[in-house]
C-alpha cells in the first residue's frame, strides 16, 4: 500500500523531490518522512534538501522506531535511561535551540525557514 504524504508547502520544486524520495522508502519509513514533514511545516522549518542526507535520517529514526518503539534521533547514542533518552525522541529538546544558534538541528533534518 503506498502511503499518501500530506502537502502543505507551496514549493512545487520541494514537492516533487519528497515524491521521488517517497518511492525509495518503504512504508514505515514512508510513515516517518510523513510525520518529518507535517511537524516542519507546523514549526516553519525546511527540510534537508539533500535527499540522501533525508534518507538516511529518515532510514535511521524509523529503524530505532521499529527496533526500540520509539523515533530516537539517529544522530544522538542512546544511554539505555528511558528518561534520559526520552530527551532524544525526534523532535528532540535540543533543536530548537541548535535551529536558532546553528541554522540547523544536529541530524540536518531541520533547517531554519
Ligand atoms: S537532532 Fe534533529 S533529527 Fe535528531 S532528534 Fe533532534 S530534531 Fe530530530
Amino acid at each position: 500500500m503506498d502511503l499518501h504524504i500530506a502537502t502543505r508547502c507551496s514549493c512545487m520544486e520541494e514537492d516533487d523531490a519528497l515524491l521521488e524520495l517517497e518511492k525509495t522508502l518503504t512504508n514505515e519509513e514512508k510513515k516517518t518522512l510523513r510525520f518529518v514533514r507535517a511537524y516542519a511545516n507546523k514549526r516553519g522549518f525546511l527540510l534537508q534538501p539533500d535527499l540522501e542526507v533525508l534518507r538516511t535520517v529518515i532510514k535511521g529514526m524509523t529503524e530505532n522506531r521499529l527496533r526500540f518503539g520509539k523515533p530516537y534521533c539517529p544522530c544522538r547514542l542512546r544511554t539505555g535511561n528511558e528518561e534520559e533518552d526520552r530527551k532524544i525522541v525526534c523532535p528532540c529538546v535540543y533543536h530548537e535551540e541548535e535551529i536558532e544558534r546553528d541554522g540547523q538541528c544536529h541530524c540536518m533534518l531541520y533547517l531554519k525557514g
